[in-house]
């Protein structure tokens, strides 16, 4: 692929890896500008400066002011300058201490509540991403990356803005999330009364930044080709499917890769580094035993152990596991659960983790070298979720070795090939995958995976099979800049419905 320095490409996100993480949109917000940067686009960064991030950084403070909004003439945002951490790309920070500088979380306080002005900060985000261009900075981006709604009025505020020469190109990482605010923040976001309407942002007399982002971008990706088509439809595109199927000759489906930190055979996290080889068993069973060690349970080589990593969600499909859980456990299988989220489930799982002490680990929070370790450390990876848009563990896992079980939906079913005699056939078998949303699909998929488990050949066979696939960033940096290319060289503006 050759190098096209020619395209400036500002990415603006609000969080990214590992500054600050709630899910999959921060590994993208670091892998995919450092694989862009690789291929020679001049790429960079826009995230806020949350006070942990500022913590973390060394930067330099710019004398760049934006006056971006009348309340907050008194304190104009101030733009940052830093590098992503281990990469040359550069990482501008944006800087406005009344609305980033607190305790809690990107999105939420302490206490798992919305901060009540997430409008206005990521109104302002988005608006800064649409006006970094105008201001005395020497780097004028071709393309403006926006991801989710938190960046999803940057193409609001750009089409109301006629100076500026900037294409936009949103990235939905899941649809499920929306931005939706009360109509009176129309007047603080500073857009003109024209954008409230259907043909705008407005959603059921509401202010929806995600569909403001679809609606107003030059083009839309999501993170998978299934998913692409599948947000198209009324059960996956959460009221957004007539706009998505309306601007569907400008959606594209390009699937996430993974970045080389997730690599068993370099991983610092692991008692014992691998890659593929007839050590594989032992080797895993390394990391299964400090594994175990770690979370208090009695490594066996031979009992299979099912790791799960996640939001505890409903969209996670937590709900199809719990009512099976006991006759997955009388299989002799041991279970690590790493995840947060819903309270009730929170609560189940703590409950069967103390009826099965010996079998089941329940650890709530979030921790990056926990979740590092059930990769290395697991035979099997649970994923049953009901929607998944690209997905991110199933990958880890095929590249751990570790076999992912997974429902048929979005990025999972456009990467995991369950293992049919002809996948088998073919070489492609590298999973367990499931269709139907029960909970007794979900148990029959696992008892048909320990079938298997118990011919060592067959899994070493496909554990290469994933082990050894391309998941890396290189090919799918090749695909945006592709799409660059074509938005940058297109005069198409916005929807067309
Ligand atoms: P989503 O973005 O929907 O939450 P993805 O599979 O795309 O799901 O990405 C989730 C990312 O967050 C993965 O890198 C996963 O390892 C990580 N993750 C999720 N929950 C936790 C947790 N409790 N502790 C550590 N990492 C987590």
């Amino acid at each position: 692929m050759s190098a096209q320095p020619a395209i400036r490409v500002l990415f603006a996100s609000s969080e990214v890896f590992p500054l600050i993480k709630t899910g999959g949109l921060a590994d993208v917000s670091y892998a995919l500008p450092k694989a862009l940067h690789a291929l020679g686009l001049d790429v960079r960064v826009l995230l806020p400066a949350y006070s942990s991030v500022k913590a973390q950084l060394s930067w330099v403070k710019t004398d760049i002011k934006i006056p971006l909004f009348s309340f907050l003439h008194q304190a104009p945002a101030t733009i940052l300058e830093a590098r992503l951490p281990d990469s040359d790309v550069p990482l501008y920070l944006l800087d406005c201490p009344m609305l980033y500088q607190r305790e809690g979380g990107p999105y939420q306080d302490g206490m798992g509540n919305d901060w009540a002005d997430n409008a206005l900060r990521f109104g302002l985000l988005s608006k800064a991403a649409a006006l970094f261009g105008e201001h005395q900075f020497d780097f004028k981006p071709d393309i403006i990356h926006c991801n989710d709604w938190q960046t999803g009025l940057t193409p609001a505020y750009l089409h109301y803005s006629p100076r500026s020469q900037a294409k936009t190109l949103i990235s939905l990482h899941n649809v499920a999330y929306q931005g939706v605010f009360g109509s009176e923040v129309m007047g603080l976001l500073e857009l003109p009364p024209a954008s409230f309407g259907m043909y705008g942002l407005e959603y059921y007399g509401l202010v929806s930044f995600l569909k403001a982002g679809i609606y107003y971008s030059n083009w839309i990706t999501t993170v998978s080709p299934t998913y692409a088509l599948e947000i198209q439809t009324p059960t996956f595109g959460y009221g957004l499917a007539g706009l998505l199927a309306g601007r569907k000759q400008q959606l594209t489906g390009i699937l996430n890769g993974i970045d080389d930190h997730w690599n068993p055979h370099t991983d610092p996290y692991l008692a014992q580094n691998y890659d593929f080889s007839d050590q594989l068993k032992q080797d895993k069973f390394a990391n299964k035993k400090a594994l175990c060690d770690r979370v208090g349970l009695s490594a066996e080589i031979n009992t299979p152990l099912i790791g799960l990593i996640g939001r505890l969600t409903y969209q996670k499909g937590i709900d199809l596991i719990l009512p099976v859980l006991d006759q997955i456990l009388a299989e002799k299988v041991q279970v690590v659960l790493l995840g947060s989220g819903d309270k009730g489930m929170e609560q189940q799982l703590q409950a069967l983790a103390s009826r099965y002490p010996q079998q089941l680990r329940v650890t709530l929070g979030y921790d990056e070298s926990l979740a590092h370790q059930i990769e290395a450390g697991a035979d099997l990876f649970l994923m049953p979720s009901r929607f998944e848009p690209c997905g991110l563990n199933q990958l880890y896992s095929m590249r751990y070795g570790t076999l992912p079980i997974v429902r048929h939906t979005g990025g999972l079913a456009d990467t995991v090939t369950d293992v049919t005699p002809c996948h088998l056939d073919a070489g492609s078998a590298n999973g367990f995958v499931f269709a139907e949303e029960t909970p007794e699909a979900l148990l029959q998929t696992v008892r048909r995976a320990l079938v298997l488990y118990r011919c060592p050949e067959l899994w070493h066979t496909l554990q290469r099979h994933g082990m050894q696939r391309d998941l890396t960033w290189t090919g799918r940096a090749a695909e945006y800049l592709s799409l660059y290319q074509q938005v940058k060289g297109d005069d198409f503006s916005g929807s067309s419905i």
